[in-house]
């Protein structure tokens, strides 16, 4: 289903991605508000997209859709009039879902409602008070230093008030009900690596899966973190019965190495695909066993839930020092990265579309592949590996053995493990089993 991809194609492709992320950046983004909806349009540019809108105060599980937070200005003007803190220049300056203010303060009465990061004196943090009503800036803390004592005229032009949490899904039927779920949040304002890599992965996943046969039904929905998922959830629950297999997309652009965290079961097939691509694009990644922190996957793999969701990742959320600082611009990221993190993506779903199960129809000892003339490479691979890759999906074709666990047990890429399937069933030496589920 997907051609590999080549060099001139992904630097096209990953330009593409890098572009789109880079359309997104400049948006004050929340887990509600208008921020939020440009964006799901902004998506809906390229995929179809269907919007939904829960009212504030609708209780999705054990939680309440909160107000919707609106930002139009917010500054901090000296006596003279200038503004040295702006969010029309950087949206971090504003603790995300501050509360209006407007009053004249002294720096000591400023104080405690500035944020920075003493170690990264340069860095303006990102910071958030969503369920606390709060008002805040967040600052370099070169800049906190080199504050007088004001007085300050302080302004947040913000509106917190009943309203709507938005979400988009897009839908794309398959040949059975059974889905994939595609998810990533879709709540950060400014940052590139987390959060806008993950969007441009995913919409750009949905893009390709859009026109060509699918086996499985395709969920990507964009939801704000936490609450949207958990809002996606109480919503869905017959969806969610449906899901097979399932990724978390996130931080995905940034030069680090692939990580792949293990949904809660631990061993589900999108457990195993991931490990194998990753295995097989032969450089250093690591899989990450589940654990009940880090992103939507905590919903998604919650006890009640349960469902096979992993969560695919350059570097780890938490672990670079950029994580949610404005030094996560877009400069953190790359177009060839992006471009990769589709491949791996896309690498995935080839395998959750093609991991059939075959029997072999000459099971009495080995066929004669000689006179099959299927003892001898088709390609530029070496002989034995490609004849090694028979054997091996000969001897494992017993109705039992997916060709994911033959490229498991024999350590051969998933790929070839598929053509050499392909071939023998084209030979006549392999019957493809229709699928049980
Ligand atoms: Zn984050």
């Amino acid at each position: 289903m997907h051609q590999p991809i080549d060099h001139q194609d992904a630097l096209k492709l990953g330009g593409d991605l890098y572009r789109f992320a880079g359309e997104l950046y400049p948006i004050c983004r929340s887990i509600t508000g208008d921020g939020t909806r440009r964006t799901l349009e902004m998506i809906g540019g390229h995929i179809p997209l269907q919007l939904f809108e829960i009212p504030t105060g609708t209780p999705v599980f054990d939680w309440t859709i909160p107000r919707e937070w609106n930002i139009r200005d917010a500054y901090v003007k000296s006596v003279t009039g200038e503004r040295i803190i702006d969010f029309k220049k950087c949206n971090l300056h504003v603790l995300n879902y501050s509360t209006p203010v407007h009053e004249k303060l002294s720096l000591s009465e400023l104080r405690p409602h500035l944020f920075t990061i003493p170690e990264k004196p340069d860095w303006i943090p990102y910071r958030t008070s969503y369920y606390r009503e709060d008002w805040g800036f967040c600052i370099s803390h070169n800049q906190l230093q080199a504050l007088d004592e004001g007085p300050y005229e302080v302004c947040i032009d913000s509106s917190l008030t009943d309203g709507y949490l938005s979400y988009g899904e897009c839908y794309l039927p398959g040949n059975t009900q059974d889905e994939v779920l595609i998810s990533c949040h879709v709540c950060h304002p400014s940052l590139a690596n987390d959060n806008l890599s993950g969007i441009a992965v995913a919409t750009f996943l949905a893009k390709s899966l859009a026109s060509v046969p699918r086996r499985y039904s395709y969920r990507f929905v964009f939801v704000p973190g936490t609450i949207g998922a958990i809002a996606w959830l109480a919503r869905n629950r017959d969806a969610a019965q449906r899901v097979r297999h399932g990724l978390v997309l996130t931080c995905l652009g940034d030069g680090g190495r692939f990580h792949y965290k293990r949904s809660r079961r631990g061993n589900a097939e999108v457990d195993r695909s991931a490990a194998v691509v990753l295995r097989d694009l032969g450089e250093a990644s690591e899989i990450i066993e589940f654990s009940p922190y880090g992103y939507d996957e905590r919903q998604y793999c919650s006890p009640g839930f349960n469902l096979p969701v992993g969560c695919l990742m350059r570097s780890v959320w938490g672990t670079f020092p950029e994580y949610h600082t404005s030094a996560d611009d877009l400069s953190f990221i790359g177009p060839v990265q992006l471009a990769d993190s589709l491949r791996v993506c896309a690498s995935i779903v080839d395998i959750l579309e093609k991991n059939h199960h075959y029997r072999n129809m000459n099971p009495f000892c080995e066929p004669q592949l000689g006179r099959r003339n299927l003892y001898r490479s088709t390609g530029g691979k070496a002989v034995g590996e490609e004849i090694n890759a028979r054997l091996w999906v000969l001897n494992f074709s017993d109705g039992e053995h997916s060709i994911l666990d033959i490229a498991e047990k024999s350590g051969i890429a998933f790929s070839e493990v598929r053509a050499a399937a392909e071939l023998l069933q084209e030979s006549g030496l392999l019957s493809l089993i229709a699928e049980r589920d």
